[in-house]
């Protein structure tokens, strides 16, 4: 799978469908996988950051969420074949799930979020197998042990971003049986029905983060990061921090 790099952060150059049965090649062969979510926001908070850096490139799949990531390729003529988003990505593998007789566990939102995500994803994938779900203001730590005890093959957490990287960096290795783990911010809000998730048309238009700061005007300042990202992008800073 061809990669690209942008500010020093690997990501896939890909599709939903070649991505998707790339992962359950590797869950048949029981590699261990973690899925990780470039976005403006993890960049910017992360570019200045060798170990994270690291430990993000290292991984197999680093997929291209954001609007901002495919902007700055084009910016840096480098080619990435689509947007792949958290929540389109995370709904690809519960489809795929009840193919491989897979179990999920999901983590994260706020009480009763993850539980009614269970039930909506039931709802569509009649054959996906969801063993547990926890709300992620638990101690991480009780997370992890409803974890081991489901047996669950895939892990989504949604508990935002850095929490969720951590969380999955810390414990992965831990839960040898889990195979497939994934950070999916605010997905099961979205996913619960909980958040409204724009319009198909506001998504094709690439305004779905001005459809989010509509909807979460808080977002206001966590998106300005996106401006700065840009404008670094724009103006060829990042090479020197690529070294670090
Ligand atoms: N969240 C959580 N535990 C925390 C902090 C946040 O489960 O300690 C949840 C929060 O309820 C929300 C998600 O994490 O459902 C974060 O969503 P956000 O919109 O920040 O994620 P994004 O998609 O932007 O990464």
């Amino acid at each position: 799978m061809n990669k690209e790099e942008i500010f020093g952060f690997k990501v896939c150059s890909t599709t939903y469908e070649e991505i998707t049965k790339n992962i359950f090649k590797d869950f048949e062969a029981k590699e261990q996988l973690f899925i990780v979510n470039i976005n403006p926001e993890i960049v910017m908070k992360n570019y200045k950051n060798p170990e994270m850096k690291q430990i993000f490139n290292k991984q197999k799949y680093q997929i291209p969420d954001g609007i901002g990531i495919l902007l700055a390729a084009k910016l840096k003529r480098k080619y990435i074949k689509e947007r792949i988003t958290g929540i389109d990505l995370m709904n690809c593998i519960c489809k795929q799930s009840g193919e491989y007789n897979a179990k999920i566990f999901i983590y994260g939102a706020k009480p009763g979020i993850a539980e009614r995500a269970k039930k909506e994803l039931e709802n569509i994938y009649p054959k996906i197998q969801i063993v547990g779900t926890s709300n992620g203001y638990v101690e991480e730590v009780r997370a992890y042990e409803e974890i081991k005890k489901s047996k669950a093959d895939i892990v989504f957490v949604a508990t935002g971003s850095p929490k969720q990287e951590n969380f999955i960096i810390k414990y992965k290795e831990k839960l040898p049986e889990a195979k497939i783990f994934m950070g999916v911010g605010g997905s099961l809000d979205v996913i619960s029905k909980n958040i409204k998730r724009a319009p198909k048309w506001i998504i094709q238009l690439n305004l779905e983060w001005l459809y989010r700061l509509l909807q979460e005007p808080k977002r206001f300042f966590r998106q300005l990061k996106l401006i700065k990202f840009l404008w670094i992008a724009l103006w060829n800073k990042e090479e020197k921090n690529e070294k670090n």
